[in-house]
């Protein structure tokens, strides 16, 4: 009896297509990188206190503990080249104190980045 060969049908992997959320890709491509984690320690390393303009202003010595990107990495919009131009960008980078960089934030009436 010859046996007949039946492939067996492979089941089709259905995975849906998650949209995918403007933050988690600036997360992904950025803030989940080590290349972010190095540069972020560089830049507070280099400038260890707080460059907001107020502490500029008023000469305030506070010490810096998050990094802020001037020019905002989510104005990148999904492209994923300009969002790691903008993230990785040294010269886009400012040392900011926690609260410095909640009014900077509040100023722009943007979110801020990341908190940790
Ligand atoms: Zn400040
Ligand atoms: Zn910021």
């Amino acid at each position: 009896m010859p046996t007949i060969y039946r492939p067996e049908k492979k089941p089709i992997l259905k995975r849906s297509k998650h949209s995918i959320k403007k933050d988690n890709l600036i997360h992904r491509l950025v803030y989940n990188t080590l290349t972010w984690k190095q540069l972020r320690i560089n830049k507070l390393m280099n400038q260890p206190l707080c460059e907001c303009k107020e502490c500029k202003k008023n000469n305030r010595i506070i010490l810096a503990e998050q990094v802020h990107h001037i020019r905002c990495i989510s104005t990148a919009g999904e492209n994923q080249q300009l969002i790691k131009a903008l993230g990785f960008d040294y010269n886009n980078l400012l040392s900011v104190s926690r609260l410095c960089h909640i009014e900077i934030h509040r100023k722009l009436n943007e979110e801020i980045e990341y908190l940790f």
